[in-house]
């Protein structure tokens, strides 16, 4: 299949300003059209945890098309520091239980929703209530049920709903899905992916089921996952899954670490591992019939790159890719189109990961077919 990539400097033209018009991943027409004079859409951060904080924040501050308009929080003393540190105005700050208010506040479009998993529901459809579009953090929730209340509340106040993928706006990323969709080393046969990381805070709401929804499979798992997806271009046929846990007393709720392999229609596998247990697992790595390309760090905020059994590296200048998910998702609001990551791809992952835990439980493959 030929892509608008094919050269490197092509690739990153299109990829690094525009968060690409690439023809996988969706219907995603090409947003480059964006011309005439530019509006910057008011984004409003839901939770003003680490993620806010650390991440979005200072990423709004590079968007070419996104402000930081309004905060959401429950914290009084946060409101006050974020609205000094970014000048938000007393009106657009709101609790958890006044969001819908935004109804009245033109200056916000968009509800970033940074908060624990099991409270992206509540979050979004307050959000969409309140007519506006919203970004909504993975996993997108913690049950198939909640993520279909999300879309259909955004369906129902026309707006649009994105998940906060930010790898499918990541160039080394996207050059090895180029990689696999062009057959550069023939089909795939086989791709392992991992990531995990070790845990601290035995008391955070990660580790507590009903807020998490699960373990390392549901944070950070999902990546994997993704990219097993995202590579094949192709959905699960079957899963089948093994969980472990070691310490009993932190892991008491959620699983410690988990090994799930699924097989897709055209045949291809592939075997995945995540784990709150230890860092440093963070890679891909997918063989075909004539070679394989791998990504190590593969789902990391910066640093990404990787090999190709050519001898070529994979190694795209840094970029920032909150800052590109967020222009993204603004261009396809100023541009009517839509999103690459809509609530749907958040829906298919959810499923998946529920097959997996099933899986686990019953020790038993689960077919998606
Ligand atoms: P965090 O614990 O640092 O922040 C969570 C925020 O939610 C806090 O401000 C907290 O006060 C608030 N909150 C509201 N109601 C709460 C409640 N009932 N219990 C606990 N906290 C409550 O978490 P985080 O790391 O910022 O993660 C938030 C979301 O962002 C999660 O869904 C996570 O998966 C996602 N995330 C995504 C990425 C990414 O790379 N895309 C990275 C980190 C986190």
């Amino acid at each position: 299949m030929k892509t608008h990539f094919h050269t490197r400097r092509d690739f990153l033209r299109t990829t690094v300003l525009a968060a690409a018009s690439v023809p996988f991943m969706g219907a995603f027409a090409s947003s480059l059209r964006a011309a005439g004079p530019e509006r910057k859409l008011g984004f409003a951060l839901a939770g003003l945890g680490s993620f806010s904080t650390h991440q979005l924040a200072p990423a709004l501050q590079k968007t070419r098309f996104c402000r930081l308009a309004g905060i959401v929080t429950g914290t009084p003393a946060k409101a006050e520091t974020w609205s000094a540190q970014y000048n938000i105005p007393a009106k657009s700050i709101y609790t958890y239980d006044t969001m819908e208010q935004m109804a009245d506040n033109p200056g916000i479009d968009v509800v970033y929703v940074v908060t624990p998993n099991a409270l992206h529901a509540e979050h979004t459809i307050k959000a969409a209530k309140a007519g506006k579009h919203v970004l909504c953090e993975k996993p997108m929730e913690v049950s198939a049920g909640k993520c279909q209340q999300m879309i259909d509340a955004c369906k129902k106040a026309g707006r649009q709903l994105a998940i906060g993928y930010r790898l499918h706006f990541e160039p080394n990323n996207l050059e090895c899905v180029r990689l696999a969709r062009e057959k550069v080393f023939g089909d795939l046969k086989i791709i392992e992916a991992g990531l995990g990381f070790r845990i601290g805070d035995p008391l955070q709401w990660r580790l507590n089921r009903a807020l998490a929804g699960g373990g390392p499979l549901m944070d950070v798992g999902i990546y994997a996952l993704q990219a097993t997806r995202y590579l094949t271009g192709e959905e699960p046929a079957s899963v089948s899954a093994i969980t472990t846990v070691t310490d009993p007393v932190k892991f008491k709720e959620v699983e410690e670490s988990i090994a799930w392999q699924v097989k897709f229609p055209s045949g291809i596998i592939a075997s995945c591992n995540s784990t709150y247990n230890f860092g440093g697992m963070n890679r891909y790595q997918a063989f075909a019939e004539k070679g394989w390309f791998q990504l190590s760090p593969a789902f990391a905020y910066g640093g990404i790159q990787g090999r190709r059994s050519d001898g070529q590296p994979i190694n795209f200048p840094p970029m920032d890719q909150f800052a590109a998910e967020m222009d993204g998702f603004a261009q396809c609001i100023l541009n009517n189109q839509p999103t690459r990551v809509p609530g749907e791809e958040g829906l298919r992952d959810v499923k998946i990961m529920m097959a997996i835990y099933e899986a686990a439980r019953t020790g038993k493959a689960v077919n998606l077919a």
